[in-house]
């Protein structure tokens, strides 16, 4: 049974999982605002063995944006899918605007708000960090959070 489906704007690459996904909070990083296209990332990390990755047309790519941080998109439309560390490649963060199903967590965190678009505004009370979040707060599952 799955918990969650989501899949690429063009559909060649659909995912699901088994289990719930972890916490998430928005990434103002300047590689995250690229990788999206965004103002900011949002992403949730989920164990690898508990994702089904379905790529039937080979189209999953692979681009390690930093040392040892890879992210995945689909080479067909360039949606991006998710991102993992060489490090601990067991867990792997989903690109949540790829979720076709619903997901009831809000954001925890406002993380590098250092590197914050000047034209995005934040209006909520989700609490900010010029870089990770606290622990606290934020388990960045499968990120360099230290
Ligand atoms: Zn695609
Ligand atoms: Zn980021």
């Amino acid at each position: 049974m799955s918990v969650h489906a989501g899949s690429c704007l063009c559909g060649a690459i659909r995912y699901r999982t088994s289990t719930e996904l972890s916490d998430f909070g928005y990434c103002h990083c300047k590689s995250c605002q690229k990788a999206s296209g965004a103002g900011h990332g949002a992403n949730a990390g989920v164990a690898r063995d508990n994702l089904e990755l379905e790529d039937s047309a080979g189209q999953l790519r692979e681009y390690e944006s930093s040392p040892g941080k890879i992210r995945a998109f689909c080479g067909r439309c360039g949606t991006p899918i998710l991102a993992y560390l060489k490090r601990t490649p067991e867990l792997v963060r989903i690109r949540l605007g790829t979720l076709d199903t619903d997901f009831d967590k809000s954001a925890k965190a406002h993380t590098f708000v250092s590197e914050k678009a000047s034209w995005e505004t934040i209006e909520d009370d989700v609490p900010q960090f010029d870089a990770w979040a606290d622990r606290s707060v934020l388990e960045q599952v499968g990120s360099k959070q230290p």
